[in-house]
């Protein structure tokens, strides 16, 4: 799987180039793009960082600042290096994590297999990201729920397309509080810490590979920067949601994209 090759991957940081699936070239190579597209905002190479934060484990915690200054340094995408089939990370402290894209990618192939089996009117989703194919079934009918970051069993939107891929990167799916402060799972690689002020942002696109890694993108981009990346982009649409950092009581605002307008709803 693209997890155990990516696995070796990190193992062999600092000694060897490790052969890869077509898959995973693919993915790096995309995930690339949005590097360069955001300066490094997004990057696959934020692992060890990541590692610092431990979210994936029971007991994440907070790193020092010194722990942070040390790892910075490492994270660097133009520093991998990507042959044909082949990835190598020339520092050993170096590793690669492709949990903010390799989702969408997973839904574009489940899609491509349900088309060429012959299935018209379907939806796929994986964990946040999903992506619906329509026909004659489901054409004008179909809504997508968007949720709501801080109310668990509500919604902040629907949007009314039938055909699109949707991903949302939210602070809500993996975090823990310490002194009454919230840290989550998607780390700005300039500072070290959890991107701020965005609470969700979702993208909407073609591919599910696309949405996915533009979502967490946005996410760390935050409002301004993010909304001006996805109208730069003629392939996306989103909405963003933020605490506004103004208000004492952490009130949301909110910003959609110009060719959305007409299709979503904000209902929170
Ligand atoms: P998503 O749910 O698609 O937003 O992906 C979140 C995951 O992406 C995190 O759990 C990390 O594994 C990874 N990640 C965190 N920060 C970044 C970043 N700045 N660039 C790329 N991937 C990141
Ligand atoms: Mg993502």
């Amino acid at each position: 799987s693209d997890a155990s090759e990516i696995g070796r991957v990190n193992l062999n940081a600092g000694q060897r180039a490790v052969q890869v699936s077509p898959d995973v070239v693919k993915i790096i190579l995309q995930a690339r793009k949005v590097s360069l597209e955001t300066q490094g905002a997004f990057d696959i190479s934020a692992l060890p960082l990541q590692r610092l934060w431990n979210f994936k484990s029971s007991n994440p915690r907070v790193p020092t600042k010194e722990e942070i200054a040390e790892k910075r340094h490492l994270v660097d995408f133009r520093a991998v290096v990507l042959d044909s089939n082949t990835v190598f990370l020339p520092r050993p402290e170096m590793g690669l994590d492709l949990g903010a894209i390799a989702k969408g990618y997973a839904v574009d192939q489940a899609v491509a297999i349900l088309k060429k089996d012959g299935y018209s009117d379907f939806m796929v989703e994986a964990g946040g990201d999903l992506r619906t194919v329509a026909g004659e079934l489901t054409h004008g009918e179909r809504k997508i729920w968007v949720r709501h970051p801080r109310k668990p069993d509500e919604f902040f939107a629907v949007i009314k397309k039938d055909q699109c891929a949707v991903a949302t990167s939210g602070d809500y799916e993996r975090f823990f509080e310490k002194d009454g402060q919230r840290f989550h799972h998607i780390i700005d690689p300039v500072t070290g810490y959890p991107a701020r002020p965005v609470v969700s942002a979702t993208i909407i696109a073609e591919e599910a590979v696309i949405a996915d890694a533009y979502a967490t993108a946005v996410f760390v981009l935050g409002p301004d920067r993010g909304l001006e990346l996805i109208e730069k982009n003629p392939g996306l649409e989103g909405l963003i949601v933020f605490e506004k950092e103004s208000e004492s009581d952490s009130m949301l605002g909110w910003k959609v994209s110009k060719g959305i307008v007409e299709e979503i709803e904000i209902v929170n």
